[in-house]
Protein backbone atom coordinates (compact mmCIF):
# COMPACT_ATOMS: atom_id res chain seq x y z
CA UNK A 1 0.00 0.00 0.00
CA UNK A 2 1.02 3.63 -0.93
CA UNK A 3 0.72 6.05 1.58
CA UNK A 4 0.76 9.78 -0.09
CA UNK A 5 1.20 10.66 -3.67
CA UNK A 6 3.39 8.12 -5.96
CA UNK A 7 4.03 10.68 -7.52
CA UNK A 8 6.46 12.57 -5.06
CA UNK A 9 10.08 12.37 -5.16
CA UNK A 10 10.22 12.49 -8.86
CA UNK A 11 11.33 16.52 -9.32
CA UNK A 12 14.78 16.02 -8.27
CA UNK A 13 15.84 18.01 -11.24
CA UNK A 14 14.80 21.43 -11.40
CA UNK A 15 13.74 23.02 -14.88
CA UNK A 16 14.60 26.38 -13.56
CA UNK A 17 17.61 28.17 -12.89
CA UNK A 18 18.27 31.57 -11.99
CA UNK A 19 16.86 34.16 -14.09
CA UNK A 20 19.39 36.87 -15.14
CA UNK A 21 16.93 39.78 -15.20
CA UNK A 22 14.60 39.08 -12.51
CA UNK A 23 17.06 36.86 -9.80
CA UNK A 24 14.21 34.42 -9.41
CA UNK A 25 15.25 31.11 -10.70
CA UNK A 26 12.76 30.43 -12.47
CA UNK A 27 14.44 30.35 -16.14
CA UNK A 28 13.60 27.30 -17.75
CA UNK A 29 16.54 25.80 -19.48
CA UNK A 30 15.11 24.01 -22.19
CA UNK A 31 11.55 26.61 -22.71
CA UNK A 32 14.81 29.25 -22.82
CA UNK A 33 12.08 31.49 -20.91
CA UNK A 34 11.73 32.95 -17.25
CA UNK A 35 8.51 31.87 -15.63
CA UNK A 36 8.63 34.95 -13.43
CA UNK A 37 9.54 37.94 -15.31
CA UNK A 38 9.19 36.41 -18.95
CA UNK A 39 12.52 36.67 -20.30
CA UNK A 40 14.34 36.95 -22.79
CA UNK A 41 11.00 38.56 -23.75
CA UNK A 42 11.58 42.81 -23.59
CA UNK A 43 8.15 43.27 -21.60
CA UNK A 44 7.59 41.90 -18.02
CA UNK A 45 5.75 39.20 -17.95
CA UNK A 46 2.44 40.44 -15.50
CA UNK A 47 -1.15 39.77 -15.76
CA UNK A 48 -4.24 41.92 -14.23
CA UNK A 49 -4.79 39.66 -11.29
CA UNK A 50 -0.98 40.65 -10.31
CA UNK A 51 -2.15 44.19 -9.83
CA UNK A 52 -5.79 44.56 -8.38
CA UNK A 53 -5.87 47.95 -7.90
CA UNK A 54 -5.89 48.40 -11.51
CA UNK A 55 -7.66 45.38 -12.78
ZN1 LIG B 1 13.12 36.38 -14.77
Amino acid sequence: MVKGTPSMGKYNKPQHIRCRRCGHRSFHKSKKRCAYCGYPSPKWRSYNWLNPKKR
